[in-house]
């Protein structure tokens, strides 16, 4: 008999295969371990150490390889740790009172784990790194198995209670055929990894995770937000014939011959050949703050006009939209040392920081961007994040207007991008006429806009029903956005989570919007959508939707069910 169990589907991919558990946590009680002399203690510390440390290098090196140099810096995070004298005097300090290396580990790297989590959602991200070494060093004193995770057997799915970036970084995608995790959410970062790997995954799955068995058969069917287990023949084919993709490489249209650009949502330099590959028509949404995280300084406007370049060079017939940097609200950047807020979401971030604690930073960045966009192939794009008034875009618009006169003096080659706005805001959208005429193009982040219009925290699986972009207030503000751009003569895209869904795709095209941009392994679906839509069809179908009350008749009406 099948069994299935619900849990957040992350990527559009589903898999079948064998499952493998991942307890890297899984050692003997630590302060149940007898002591040797201190000195022999000490020994064993430093050698467990070592050999962490050797791992650690070796894994950051794979990540490098495999996802890009800027994911790979989260070790350089893990091997400082190691050698942070404010740990490693806390176990000494204890082996010297008589304490096993695990006890002092297990003792010294709680007190320091306790600490991160009383912070703010950024920094207990820290917590988690801080738990990945304390159980990395108890795996290693207790003599316990390591699992290579690189080097799983093909077709391994791998459950865990959680999994770290650095985990899923070590993921080879062509022999894990998925992984579900019993914790964790879509916006995690092993959650984003997943997607870059195109590794099926699903997460937040719960306790019931845990009756699965080693060696079980299992399908990951991240697509419906399902692990199956023991699943029915139905079932195994729907899962291998969803990894059957039919890429389109041109620009598409629908049936009656209305261009809709489809462009890819992504935050390192790793992922455009993977763009590309998914039929990418450009990047309709380039996340910079991932150019910032887990790293001990900023990038230089030197580093980030190549990484900008690099860009626009990978589609050098295409556009690439690049958002100015987008932190704070849950963004750990450490070396910005932001402060810990009441109500992050509805606090200092995105253009807020940029126009003011992190003005020198939004500086190199727009001087970066003025200078890769004379310097690429293809057209650049820049928008501002989290825009709620008139007067932050003009501010905005007025730093442009500076460093162009900057580089103009300086001698220094620079074209000014064209410029849009995000409408993330209820604020955005009532007043989008009037960002429309002053930008060339406006795109919708409908992760932030639902969350914002239905009052309902986009990481809080108790409001998840309420943060659902399908609620008719949702779609009356981006109907009324795409008529203000239109108006405006503005040309206006999607690059919330709700472009990347094909269900959706028809009542989008009917909504009128000129570019849908998505993770990258959602292209392939969503352009076949288009071409089968007709532009007619999908107005009527917009027109009942946004005269609708309830998500539930927007769901009817869009699967056309009576
Ligand atoms: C959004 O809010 O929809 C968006 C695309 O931005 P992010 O998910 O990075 O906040
Ligand atoms: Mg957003």
């Amino acid at each position: 008999m099948s069994q299935t169990l619900d849990g957040v589907g992350v990527t559009p991919l589903s898999g079948l295969g064998t499952v493998r558990w991942y307890r890297p946590g899984d050692h003997p009680d630590p302060e149940d371990v007898d002591a040797a002399d201190p000195e022999t203690e000490r020994e064993r510390f430093d050698e467990a150490r070592a050999t962490a440390r050797e791992e650690l290098e070796a894994e950051r090196e794979r990540t490098a390889e495999r996802v890009g140099e800027e994911e790979a810096a989260v070790f350089d995070a893990h091997l400082q740790f190691l050698d942070d004298p404010q740990i490693t005097d806390g176990v000494e300090d204890a082996i010297d009172d008589g304490a096993a290396a695990e006890a002092g580990v297990a003792r010294s790297f709680d007190a320091a784990i306790e600490q991160f989590e009383g912070m703010e959602g950024m920094m207990a991200e820290r917590a988690d790194d801080m738990r990945d070494i304390r159980d990395r060093l108890l795996r290693i004193l207790s003599g316990g198995e390591r699992i290579d995770l690189a080097e799983l057997p093909e077709g391994t799915v791998l459950l865990a209670e959680r999994l770290t970036p650095s985990d899923t970084a070590q993921l080879d995608p062509d022999a894990c055929a998925g992984f579900a995790t019993m914790t964790g959410g879509r916006t995690s970062h092993a959650a984003i990894f997943a997607r870059s790997l195109g590794i099926p995954a699903v997460v937040g799955v719960g306790d019931a995770l845990a009756e699965i068995e080693d060696g079980a058969d299992v399908a990951v069917d991240a697509e419906h937000d399902a692990v199956i287990v023991d699943p029915d023949e139905e079932t195994r084919e729907r899962v291998s014939a969803s990894r059957e993709v039919d890429v389109r490489a041109d620009r598409v249209e629908t049936a009656d011959g209305r261009e809709v650009e489809v462009a890819a949502n992504l935050g390192t330099s790793a992922e455009l050949e993977g763009a590309d590959a998914q039929g990418a028509d450009g990047v309709g949404l380039y996340r910079t703050e991932f150019l910032f995280l887990d790293r001990e300084s900023p990038p230089d406007e030197e580093e980030q006009v190549e990484t900008y370049a690099e860009a626009l060079d990978a589609f050098p017939d295409g556009r690439v939209v690049v958002r100015t940097l987008d932190v704070g609200g849950d963004k750990p950047v450490p070396y910005l040392d932001l402060p810990e807020e009441e109500n992050p979401f509805l606090g200092n971030r995105g253009i807020r920081r940029s126009l003011g604690d992190d003005g020198d930073l939004f500086e190199t960045q727009l001087r970066a961007l003025l200078r890769a966009a004379a310097e690429g192939a293809g057209t650049l794009s820049v928008m501002f994040p989290l825009v709620a008034a008139v007067e932050e875009l003009d501010a905005a618009l007025e730093r442009i207007d500076e460093i162009a006169s900057d580089l103009d003096d300086e001698g220094v080659d620079y074209a000014v991008p064209e410029l849009g706005v995000m409408v993330e805001t209820p604020a955005a959208a009532l007043m989008a006429d009037e960002f429309a005429a002053r930008v060339d193009f406006l795109s919708i982040g409908t992760n932030d806009l639902a969350q914002y219009v239905m009052a309902a925290a986009r990481e809080n699986d108790a409001v998840a029903h309420l943060h659902d972009p399908r609620h008719p207030p949702v779609l009356r503000a981006i109907d009324r956005a795409v008529e203000a751009a239109h108006d405006n003569d503005a040309w206006i895209g999607m690059c919330g989570e709700m472009a990347g869904n094909p269900e959706l795709t028809e009542l989008l095209v009917g909504l009128g919007l000129d570019e849908l941009s998505m993770s990258a392994v959602t292209i392939p679906d969503v352009k076949a959508q288009i071409e089968e839509t007709d532009t007619a069809d999908a107005r009527e179908v917009a027109d009942r939707a946004l005269a609708a009350s309830t998500k539930e008749d927007v769901r009817r009406i869009i699967t056309q069910e009576s």
